[in-house]
């Protein structure tokens, strides 16, 4: 699958897409059409960078906010995604993901802020040139039921402008392991075979910076892992993945860094980092039968600042990795424990997320 990957994305900072107006984001049949036409007020001598990949940022969001009414979907959200960046975007129902990626896809204009997509500026008059960089897959998948797989991706290719498309389809549909599949009409696919179309449509047009949202939901966990190593495959090919989801173990796989967002922008970083920043070290401690008397073995030891018992378990908070281990696994020995487990804490980005999702549940609460 690697192999097919390489043939279907560019080496990083080479354009392939080089048709003026051709837009190349993945949507659905309704806005790819629109799209196709482009902005009215397009303006080509407005574009700043038209190379497009210009600098290492492929992505810079600076205080975007968008409104519906009233309501504010996201507000003040800033950060920075480089080229080649697997970028994870988490948060729960309604915390204004989509919008955030329908956004940056010029689908919807921002209400207040900036932003720069592949090197160029988040502006009406530039819509044109950043679809032409970037592609869209939309949670929903979008694609004309009763076409043939192969139908709906000619379609696209002929919408996107894709040089040379039977080769691209081709290759496409091998990459998401789709070409016995390729004559079948997508109204008759399961779901999870509609999302890898969407996915191959989203490959088309070999984009820059590629917004899946929410690419593996419904899928079995074997069609899953196959949307992983496509993932893993573009990343090594350079390409820059933003990724909405729901499931923090894929996450916490694919990304190099995530951002969680509640409306505003709570976190961002490594899964490491953030685990480090929310949660204090910890040492977990498992013995066959419980200590006859726990605050003897721990308290007073070098690195150890304290213990609380959790079930069969305890749970040490230390200062020092290095100086606390042997430290406690000596006590624990001094007091003839039967030590059936000694290692340090490991928090699931899940954890991070739970405990910054339930803060905001408790402030809203106050
Ligand atoms: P989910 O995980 O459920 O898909 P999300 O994080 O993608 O949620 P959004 O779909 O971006 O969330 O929605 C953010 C907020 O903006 C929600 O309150 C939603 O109802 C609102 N919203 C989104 N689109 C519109 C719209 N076109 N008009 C009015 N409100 C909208």
């Amino acid at each position: 699958m690697i192999h097919l990957i390489s043939s279907l994305v560019r080496k990083p900072g080479r354009r392939i897409t080089g048709v003026a107006g051709a837009p190349a984001a993945a949507v659905g049949p309704d806005e790819a059409a629109s799209r196709a036409r482009g902005p009215r007020t397009a303006s080509p001598g407005k574009v700043a960078a038209p190379g497009g990949t210009s600098g290492t940022v492929a992505l810079s969001v600076h205080h975007l906010t968008k409104r519906f009414g009233a309501r504010a979907a996201f507000e003040d959200v800033s950060f920075e995604v480089g080229y080649g960046e697997v970028f994870g975007f988490l948060g729960p129902n309604g915390a204004g993901k989509t919008t955030t990626v329908r956004t940056l896809g010029t689908l919807l204009a921002p209400s207040s802020g900036s932003a720069t997509i592949a090197g160029i500026p988040l502006a009406p008059e530039n819509g044109v040139e950043i679809r032409r960089r970037i592609s869209i897959m939309p949670e929903a998948p979008g694609l004309y039921q009763r076409l043939t797989v192969a139908e709906n991706l000619e379609c696209f290719a002929s919408l996107y402008e894709v040089p040379v498309p039977r080769e691209r389809i081709e290759l496409a549909l091998r990459a998401v392991n789709l070409a016995d599949r390729a004559g079948d009409p997508c109204g008759s696919l399961s779901k999870g075979l509609r999302q890898r179309v969407a996915l191959a449509r989203a490959l088309l047009p070999d984009p820059q910076v590629l917004f899946l949202d929410e690419p593996t939901s419904g899928l079995d966990p074997v069609a899953a892992r196959d949307v992983h190593e496509l993932i893993d495959g573009l990343r090594q090919r350079g390409v820059t993945i933003f990724l909405t989801t729901h499931r923090l173990e894929e996450a916490e796989r694919l990304c190099d860094r995530v951002a969680i967002l509640n409306t505003t922008l709570r976190i961002i970083g490594r899964p490491g980092e953030l685990r480090e920043r929310l949660f204090a070290k910890t040492l977990t401690v498992k013995t066959l039968v419980p200590l006859p008397d726990p605050g003897r073995v721990f308290s007073g030891l070098p690195g150890v600042d304290g213990w609380r018992q959790d079930g069969a378990s305890y749970v040490i908070a230390i200062s020092d990795l290095a100086t606390a281990t042997p430290a406690v696994t000596r006590a624990l020995v001094h007091a003839g424990a039967d030590v059936l487990f000694i290692g340090e804490s490991r928090h699931s980005l899940e954890d991070v997320y739970l405990q910054l999702i339930d803060q905001d549940a408790e402030a809203g609460e106050q």
